[in-house]
């Protein structure tokens, strides 16, 4: 039975029976009875064969989307089943469509536009998750779901792969009841990998910096994947040299120029330091040339003058 309230509602698998008008309070919407509209509901998830002994009739409150601007309470009365085969271990089943599984306590369209206003929306969880009035562990689980469906299984060929180190949020410890020690739950450092011969970007990101988390990344990958990478772009670390060494043999191992730049400016530093103290017995100020110009090199082109005094 299609009337046009069913429609408006767009609800797939169940049919609006009457709405009944907003409660006292300004945040009431209407609400709205429903009943089951998909053949498919009556047969037994566990085994598939269609029940014909109802049980008895419960009635459940999916959360949904607002409807004209307005969050409605719906209220879906179904049916219990009893499932008769011999066969078939599940005794008895309610009522479910794939927009309203069974046990869930919202549709799978608000689920859906929780998860798709992080991905593509611009949100962050907690946002999304007060604009759609469900708590943020929900938020943030539609958001994984969405990012599988949207991301493509396996990224693209890359020929030049950039794997670096990511700071992520503060650790997490977990006691251990057994031997009365912490260890770490959550790794506040994580690993990331970036296309950067190609536009892809981001390629991927796992949780820790040790040899396996490096190598347990690459080895989801394509042999035909891993065979194209050319060259891999790291810092001076031996986690990663060790990890590239033995999934990525015929790639050359590059160190990043930023790396390489960094660590030069921290020796030469380390230079001036030294000969500030043996030469002036005291450590480096303003007024010292030689302390003064340490920060040269660090200059963009750009404010580097070459004015009168010697620059
Ligand atoms: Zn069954």
């Amino acid at each position: 039975m299609i009337n046009d309230t069913t429609l408006l509602l767009g609800l797939d698998g169940v049919t609006v029976t009457r709405v009944v008008a907003a409660g006292e309070e300004p945040q009431d919407g209407p609400v709205v009875h429903l009943a089951t509209d998909d053949e498919r509901a009556r047969f037994c998830p566990q085994c598939g064969v269609a029940a014909v002994r109802m049980k008895e009739w419960v009635t459940t409150r999916p959360r949904d989307l607002p409807v004209g601007g307005r969050r409605c309470t719906l209220r879906w009365r179904k049916r219990r089943w009893r499932c008769d085969q011999a066969s078939c271990p599940r005794q008895t089943f309610t009522e479910q469509v794939p927009q309203i599984p069974a046990r869930s306590r919202l549709t799978r369209r608000l689920r859906q536009a929780s998860g798709a206003a992080v991905g593509d929306g611009g949100r962050t969880v907690i946002h999304s998750a007060r604009d759609h009035g469900v708590s943020w562990p929900i938020v943030s689980a539609a958001f994984t779901e969405h990012a599988h469906r949207v991301l493509p299984a396996q990224p693209e060929l890359v020929t030049v792969l950039g794997i670096d180190e990511v700071r992520r949020g503060r650790p997490r410890w977990m006691l251990d009841e057994a031997t009365g020690t912490w260890t770490a739950a959550v790794d506040r450092w994580h690993t990331g990998f970036v296309d950067l011969s190609g536009e892809q970007g981001l390629l991927g990101q796992v949780e820790g910096r040790t040899i396996a988390a490096v190598t347990g990344w690459l080895n989801q990958r394509d042999p035909a994947w891993r065979q194209q990478v050319a060259f891999v772009a790291i810092d001076m670390c031996t986690i990663f040299k060790a990890a590239v060494r033995a999934v990525l043999p015929q790639a050359t191992l590059v160190v990043d120029h930023f790396h390489i730049v960094q660590l030069a400016n921290q020796a030469l530093t380390e230079v001036r330091r030294r000969v500030t103290v043996q030469i002036r017995g005291r450590r480096g100020r303003k007024g010292y040339r030689e302390w003064e110009l340490r920060n040269r090199l660090r200059s963009p082109d750009a404010r580097l003058s070459t004015g009168s005094d010697g620059r």
